[in-house]
């Protein structure tokens, strides 16, 4: 598909810094489209400067009453409706998402033109497993709900993926290690523009660096999943024996220490034997 023919709502990715990054097919939509829901008229307005375009923009946000969106559904029946956020994917972190759901309940054409957003770009630079992860956002700024949400995304084996700014940095890293612990992480700042970077490190040696430090621009900060629990030493695998033998015999204790700890049930029946001989 090129330019849009058919009426219907037309969600469009931008780029995120870099105008070279506006697919043709965003380009194509945008140009052709009746109407643009935009965040901001003034930032959408330089995007449309830069193809050469001036076509109708309208505020939308999520906060809009059922009867708004209705009103931009009734346009959506008949015209080239276009969605774009200030920067990258709408509906990510970005408005959207009650106008795809009632625009498709009403069985209203809705399609998307893929392309940037930074949480994905994000997660290409930060040099951490891209297998399995978790989209976040932004977390709360006060200390006692953010931790709140770490919690819950504490067992997760998963990269997590959060939005933030320079400021509440350093407090959401220290948060970060407090709750998840010291995990690999990865600040990506200021994606397809001129001072992008990825920093990498644990989080306590980036909790440090951003405590004392309130970078610019903006920032995603991607967490690793937890690392595989620590081998047991022969010392925690030896008092759980110890521990196991008062409650059970030789061959059951040897038995449960042996699943617990994945390790050879026979060597610790023996062992336990030998105990009991040099008693
Ligand atoms: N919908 C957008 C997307 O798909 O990327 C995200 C919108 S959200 C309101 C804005 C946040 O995305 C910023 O505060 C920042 O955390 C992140 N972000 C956007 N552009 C970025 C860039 N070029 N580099 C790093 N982070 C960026």
């Amino acid at each position: 598909m090129s330019a849009p023919a058919q009426s219907g709502l037309y969600i469009v990715a931008t780029p995120i810094g870099n105008l070279g990054d506006l697919s043709r097919r965003a380009e194509e939509t945008l140009a052709r489209a009746d109407i643009i829901l935009v965040e901001d008229t003034r930032v959408t307005g330089k995007l449309l400067n830069h193809i050469g375009k001036k076509s109708k923009m309208m505020v939308y946000n999520d906060h809009k009453s059922a009867a708004d969106r209705d009103a931009i559904l009734d346009a959506v029946r008949c015209k080239i409706v276009a969605l774009v956020s200030d920067a990258g994917t709408p509906l990510i972190s970005d408005p959207g998402y009650k106008l795809v759901r009632d625009a498709q309940a009403a069985g209203l054409y809705v399609t998307t033109i893929p392309g940037p957003s930074a949480a994905i770009a994000a997660l290409t630079l930060s040099g951490l497993p891209s297998d399995r992860f978790l989209f976040e956002g932004f977390l709360p700024s006060k200390t006692k709900a953010r931790s709140e949400s770490l919690t819950a995304l504490k067992t997760l084996n998963a990269s997590l993926i959060f939005y933030e700014n320079g400021s509440r940095l350093g407090a959401m890293l220290a948060d970060s290690l407090a709750v998840l612990g010291d995990r690999k992480a990865a600040v990506v700042r200021e994606i397809t523009k001129r001072f992008e970077e990825a920093v990498s490190g644990s989080l306590s040696e980036l909790a440090t660096r951003y405590a004392a430090e309130k970078p610019k621009g903006e920032i995603v900060v991607i967490i690793g999943p937890p690392g595989a629990p620590e081998a047991a030493s022969e010392a925690d695998i030896e008092a759980a024996l110890r521990e196991a033998l008062v409650r059970l015999p030789a061959s059951k204790a040897a038995g449960e220490v042996a699943k617990a700890f994945n390790t050879d049930r026979k060597a610790l029946y023996e062992l336990a034997n030998r105990w009991k001989s040099e008693k």
